[in-house]
């Protein structure tokens, strides 16, 4: 019997969808356990989306407000969920993986001494236990984990689950919870400057991952296919991270979820985290030269070439074509 606490996050006045991915798999659990579902709301004026949350999947809500939960502050935030678990007897413990979860959920496997595993992009309950799974190895395998502790710590993919689309009845508690002295303070959140890249109205994308090489590479292959074909470009987390295109390029569970018309995926090996945000789109053409690529899997259309020869040739045919 499993006791779910779901440790939901506020973004711009709402909870984030992952919430309620988190919601499903609690659901999931709790039913293959006989167990129940119980959730954790933080911040300050919160208390509408906690009673909001009770009904939709969240099930016995703790409701723990105060100046220093008023933004993300990882070490604010575990001591909320230490008293949580402590209120609701919770074993098992699930965080959305944002980029705020990142930071909250190892901070409070610690401090609980739960045993912790990160990027689940499922948990299912069977015959009495619990197995956590998630990818490893830039997703070529995937691991199947179980825990020998009592509690555990889960951070939980967005994207990776459907969201829980049914009704909880549950309570709302107020939760008392000592801050007490912190050694970290929310300073400001500043937001990026945007270069007007909205890849989410785009109706073709020409995507590239570390396949392209070089950050020239994709002014000089990538950026005129999308122009060829009216669309925008899109880069994955690696491209990003190394400071070829800025944040908003990103396209996957920490970037953007796209739906475009047509996708196209250049160079990029089809990790999990990027087909979360790219799997949906219409029609998914992918260019690598590895044939064995997890991207071919959601490809409709797979090349297996070098994208530096073909992008450019077919970008070539397209111009010629238009006239
Ligand atoms: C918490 C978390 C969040 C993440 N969020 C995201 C996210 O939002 N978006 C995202 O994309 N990733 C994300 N990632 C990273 C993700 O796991 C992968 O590491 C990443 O998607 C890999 O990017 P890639 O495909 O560009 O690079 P690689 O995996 O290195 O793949 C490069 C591909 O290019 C191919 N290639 C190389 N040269 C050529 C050539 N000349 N022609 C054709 N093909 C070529 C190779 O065969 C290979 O398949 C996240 C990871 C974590 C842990």
């Amino acid at each position: 019997m499993s006791t779910v606490l779901i440790v939901t996050e506020i973004q711009n006045g709402s909870l984030r969808e992952a919430c309620y991915e988190v919601a499903s798999l609690a659901q999931q659990i709790a039913a293959a356990t006989g167990g129940s579902v119980k959730s954790l709301v933080m911040g300050q004026g919160v208390a509408a989306l906690a009673d909001e949350f009770s009904k939709k999947g969240g099930g016995d809500v703790f409701l723990a407000e105060g100046d220093a939960l008023a933004n993300h502050n990882a070490e604010a935030e575990s001591k909320a969920i230490v008293a949580a678990v402590e209120a609701s007897g919770a074993d098992l413990v699930l965080i959305p993986s944002t980029p705020s979860g990142w930071d909250t959920a190892p901070r409070a496997a610690a401090a609980l001494d739960a045993g912790f595993v990160s990027e689940c992009f499922d948990i299912t309950a069977e015959g009495g236990s619990i197995t956590y799974k998630r990818r490893v190895f830039n997703g070529k395998l995937e691991a199947t984990i179980s825990a020998s502790c009592d509690k555990v710590v889960a951070s939980v993919q967005t994207g990776a689950t459907t969201p829980f689309e049914g009704s909880s009845e549950g309570s709302v508690r107020k939760l008392d919870v000592s801050i007490g002295d912190l050694g970290t303070k929310f300073v400001e959140v500043k937001q990026a400057e945007s270069k007007g890249v909205d890849l989410s109205k785009a109706d073709v994308i020409v995507s590239g991952g570390r396949g392209v090489g070089t950050p020239e590479k994709f002014l000089e292959v990538i950026q005129p296919l999308a122009d060829a074909l009216g669309g925008a470009m899109g880069a994955s987390r690696p491209v990003v991270d190394a400071g070829w295109l800025p944040h908003e390029y990103q396209v996957g569970s920490s970037g953007q979820v796209v739906q475009p018309k047509l996708y196209i995926a250049c160079g990029i090996s089809g990790a999990i985290q990027h087909l979360v945000g790219m799997k949906t789109s219409n029609y998914i053409i992918a260019i690598n030269k590895d044939p064995d690529a997890p991207i071919f899997e959601v490809a409709n259309l797979g090349v297996v070439a070098d994208l530096l020869e073909i992008v450019p040739a077919l970008t070539e045919a397209l111009t010629a074509a238009k006239g």
